[in-house]
């Protein structure tokens, strides 16, 4: 009878120090999907599927805004020497990938990744090679298309622009948005209401006490784009909440 207590004690007590590894571990963020190590092109759809299928905490890619003002997922302003900003969807729609998929919309990309809730979609706002008004457009649309598709609750937001992240608040105060630019401090972002940031880990490298201070303000902790060993066991030492990776094979044998 002892030794059945003793193990079911024994039992709970490694349930929650799991349960507490588990809360504490750095997630990992595939960027721009999984394509470095999988063959698919950056921000595909496939490369998102990939992400998906490895587990990971988070799938980022980014959106720009057509002509006619549909978003479109793509990292660069042009693709195939055709400038997104400056090119109808109707045309953009006909831009094949190099593994044949069509250039995704951000409705398609977004259609992609529901129906699961393992992997989280981390949508980057890029700012507008045109104007700011153009910028904020895009971050309406991102919001309104999010919403229609019913992945709100699996969504998060990331941009440089600060007014794009202010605005995604203000659309969304539910939303989730970190800031990437690396020129204000987690006090700052704070009194914004922004939720965290998503810093270049040279950033943090030289403000060496912004993971703390942003653990104290609540604020959650990112950093890109992190693919080598060295700075990716420094950042999980100091427990940043996530790291964003190029090389999510690589962190997801680390984070184990
Ligand atoms: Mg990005």
């Amino acid at each position: 009878m002892k030794s059945a207590v003793l193990t079911i004690i024994i039992l709970f007590t490694s349930f929650l120090i799991g349960m507490s590894q588990e809360k504490n571990a750095t997630r990992v963020i595939a960027h721009r999907g999984a394509w470095k190590n999988t063959g698919a092109p950056e921000n595909s759809i496939a490369a998102l599927q990939h992400a998906i299928n490895l587990n990971c905490y988070g799938s980022e890619f980014d959106v720009h805004l057509s002509a006619d003002s549909v978003p479109f997922v793509l990292h660069d302003h042009s693709i195939q020497g055709i400038h997104i900003e400056k090119t109808n969807a109707t045309d953009l729609k006909k831009i094949k990938l190099a593994n044949g998929e069509s250039l995704p919309t951000l409705e398609e990309y977004l259609l992609a990744g529901k129906g699961q809730n393992k992997t989280r979609l981390i949508l980057e706002v890029k700012s507008s090679s045109i104007s700011k008004e153009r910028s904020l457009t895009l971050t309406k649309k991102c919001v309104e298309l999010v919403t229609q598709t019913g992945v709100t609750a699996i969504t998060d937001y990331i941009a440089f622009d600060f007014d794009v992240c202010l605005q995604v608040k203000k659309l969304n105060p539910k939303a989730h948005v970190q800031y990437l630019s690396g020129d204000k401090n987690p006090e700052d972002l704070s009194a914004a209401g922004l939720d965290g940031f998503d810093y270049h880990f040279s950033v943090l490298n030289r403000n060496q006490n912004w993971l703390a201070e942003a653990h104290k303000l609540k604020l959650s902790t990112n950093a890109w784009t992190v693919n080598d060993e060295e700075n990716m066991r420094w950042l999980m030492d100091q427990k940043i909440d996530m790291i964003t990776t190029n090389e999510p094979e690589k962190l997801l044998k680390l984070v184990k």
